[in-house]
């Protein structure tokens, strides 16, 4: 039977609720359990994949296809399973299933309300995810939101039966709050922890751990004070200060022993924890052999607009030995005042995006990538940018375009694929085709390596990776593209759509229309991301040789 560890967060947000659930499932499954973590997001919309990078970070996407909240690429990146449509749900998922039994009149004219109806639907929901991760030892749950916000009242109220429903020694409550130095008082406050301990037991949950944010370690006496008011034991008091990098946090935790407590909670005693592979990333990220200066040219000036990309780039840097300076340019900058932003630069890196902003930046980035050798990976539609670029610039198609981006474009060298079936006579569409003009091609797909490429070097004979787009390199043009230099060497093998681009001719020229970012862990690193950053190293190092002559 599934045991479950609930973590909610107290007095504010942000403080890092998914990284402590995900760093405390790494521990676990460092001591033998089988473990997955679940993430019940308070907010109305169904889908998080329709939500704005701007307010709500990068949009995850999972093996199957799922477009999920962020967290779930922590998770990850910490533990070794992976994350599946159920590991995510919403307040709107859950109302919308409700709705949908009430009116298939499955609650025989009941009244239908928020308790138990809704409370119930949010305990199937959790448990089809432990569920659907193989009925792991440990599922850990992640409440979305503050404790205090009316958003998240039913999904307390849920665990609170769900833990009585369980049983003794089957449930622990781990809840996060902030401690915050007052710098005009020189001290921490413990107040608002207090006060968002009180607002968990006026719901029915005791916590049996406190984990305490601060930007500093949290000294005896507070820690004392803490478990007198909160009734918690002082070992379960326990201090997470701000750190460098998340991947001390695993070890932070350990050292302080919250996994014993977690197994003493759940009455079960595992072997010892074997932290050495999270020892090894932080000592190979603290001791760099040197650097590289890499330009992301993106539109959402915001780490968690990128949050698995920026991720995957510092472990390419682990596994490569090198410092990865990331410097985010605003692609509309490059309209405006040209590629000089680019002097310096190692490496190119255009990121996935949609819609028509920015995108001529992009354009121009590519093509200094291109024409001064700078090694470069386009993803997504930096791979469709880098195509029309090659299609404006080398073939010398005027006006050569992405029909999301230019719906007038003479040559629609990346379209949707129902607007160029009739060039290949190929492509059936779909029945599921959505009003919006097409499937988003979601989740991940195994394909087939043209041997001989640079991607088989990296990758060998087949590449599995995760999509999310609706628009694909149009196949009437790849004959003329292959003529004039570009390599299309991945396709996929039904409907023969160009998976990846590479230029032979030049130092690292790759566009890939998958999310590469969305693989990449700490500990294992990612093979596209360690060539790219190599690559990036080498250039670092010939240009550095030629300005000292
Ligand atoms: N906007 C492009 C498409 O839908 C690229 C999407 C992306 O980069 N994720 O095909």
């Amino acid at each position: 039977m599934t045991k479950y560890v609930f973590v909610t967060g107290g007095v504010v947000s942000s403080l890092g609720k998914g990284i402590a659930a995900a760093s405390l499932a790494a521990i676990l499954e460092s001591r033998g359990l089988t473990v997955t973590i679940i993430k019940m997001d308070p907010y109305i919309n169904v889908d998080p994949g329709t939500m704005s990078p701007f307010q709500h970070g990068e949009v995850f996407v999972t093996e199957d296809g799922a477009e999920t909240d962020l967290d779930l690429g922590h998770y990850e990146r910490f533990i070794t399973p992976k994350m599946h449509k159920a590991n995510n749900f919403t307040t709107g998922q859950i109302y919308s299933n409700v709705l949908r039994k009430e009116r298939r009149g499955e609650y025989l004219g009941k009244t239908v309300q928020v308790i138990p109806h809704i409370t119930n639907e949010i305990q199937d929901f959790i448990a089809r995810g432990a569920h659907a991760a193989g009925d792991p030892d440990i599922a850990l749950v992640e409440i979305g939101g503050t404790v205090g916000d009316i958003e998240s009242l039913p999904f307390l109220e849920a665990v609170r039966q769900l833990s009585l429903r369980a049983g003794r020694n089957n449930t622990c409550f781990i809840h996060l709050t902030l401690v915050p130095y007052i710098a005009s008082a020189g001290e921490l406050k413990t107040k608002p922890t207090q006060h968002s301990v009180g607002e968990l037991r006026k719901i029915g949950i005791i916590p049996n751990v406190l984990l305490c944010r601060a930007d500093r370690k949290i000294p005896d006496d507070e820690r004392a004070k803490i478990s007198l008011f909160a009734n918690v034991p002082m070992d379960a008091v326990i201090s997470v200060w701000d750190v460098d990098t998340i991947y001390k946090v695993p070890m932070m935790l350990h050292e302080q022993g919250l996994d014993d407590i977690v197994c003493k909670t759940l009455d079960i005693n595992p072997k010892p924890a074997d932290l050495s592979a999270w020892d090894k990333v932080v000592d190979r990220l603290e001791h760099p052999k040197d650097q590289v200066n890499l330009a992301m040219i993106g539109k959402y000036d915001l780490k968690d607009s990128y949050k698995s990309l920026n991720e995957a780039l510092v472990h390419a840097g682990i596994h490569t030995g090198h410092k990865v300076n990331v410097t985010f340019i605003e692609a509309e900058i490059l309209e405006k005042d040209g590629t000089d932003c680019l002097k310096g630069m190692d490496a190119i890196l255009v990121p996935g995006g949609f819609g028509k902003r920015g995108t001529e930046g992009k354009i121009k980035a590519i093509e200094y990538a291109r024409k001064n050798d700078i090694p470069y990976l386009g993803i997504c539609l930096g791979m469709q940018l880098a195509v029309i670029e090659f299609a404006r610039n080398v073939c010398g198609l005027g006006r050569a375009n992405s029909t999301e981006l230019d719906a007038d474009t003479p040559h629609p060298v990346v379209a949707l694929i129902t607007e160029w079936k009739d060039h290949t006579g190929v492509i059936e569409r779909r029945s599921e085709d959505s009003d919006l003009g097409g499937t988003m091609r979601l989740g991940k797909q195994i394909v087939p390596v043209k041997p001989g490429t640079l991607t088989a070097s990296i990758y060998g004979n087949e590449v599995a990776e995760r999509h999310r787009h609706r628009y694909e390199v149009n196949n009437a043009y790849c004959d003329q593209f292959e003529k004039a230099g570009m390599v299309i060497s991945a396709r996929t093998p039904g409907e023969n759509l160009p998976e990846i681009m590479e230029l032979p001719d030049h130092s690292f020229f790759m566009g890939v229309q998958f999310h590469p970012e969305f693989t990449s862990t700490p500990r294992f690193g990612h093979p596209l991301f360690n060539a790219f950053i190599n690559a990036a190293a080498k250039y670092h190092h010939e240009h550095e040789k030629k300005d000292q002559k």
